[in-house]
């Protein structure tokens, strides 16, 4: 069984760079980082930027703070974005968004510190011009 190793994942967050696995194969992006290719089964990958863009599918309200380490007061929301490159990715909303934007806003991944101070975390911020 192969380990994904998602540590050059977080090391290019620490470093504010927001970069996702692209096969290397049929450049098809890749999110969470996975050994496979989800669309050819190709292993070869390289890392590259996407637009960071997205937009909201959907989105829950939590209550209950499962991960001491989290970066939000709760309540708060976790987003479902599809990216415009393809995947869809988990991640909270933007300190100081006052409430989840409405399905189909258009978000950008911007970067916040966890609690702790010690890991940048990929979070989405409106980029809607009219809310
Ligand atoms: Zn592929």
């Amino acid at each position: 069984m192969t380990i994904v190793d998602d540590a050059a994942y977080w090391q290019r967050c620490a470093a504010g760079e927001f970069a996702l696995q692209r096969c290397a194969s049929c450049r098809t992006w890749r999110y969470p980082p996975s050994p496979l290719c989800p669309n050819c089964l190709g292993r070869e990958f390289a890392w590259e930027l996407p637009s960071g863009r997205g937009t909201v599918w959907s989105w829950i309200r939590m209550h209950q703070r499962y991960f001491p380490a989290d970066a939000f007061d709760l309540p708060y929301e976790v987003a479902f974005v599809e990216l415009d490159e393809g995947p869809f990715m988990i991640a909270g909303f933007a300190a100081g968004t006052a409430a989840p934007p409405p399905i189909g806003t258009r978000v950008a991944v911007v970067f916040q510190s966890n609690k702790r101070g010690d890991q940048q975390l990929p979070v989405f911020r409106s980029i809607e011009v009219n809310q």
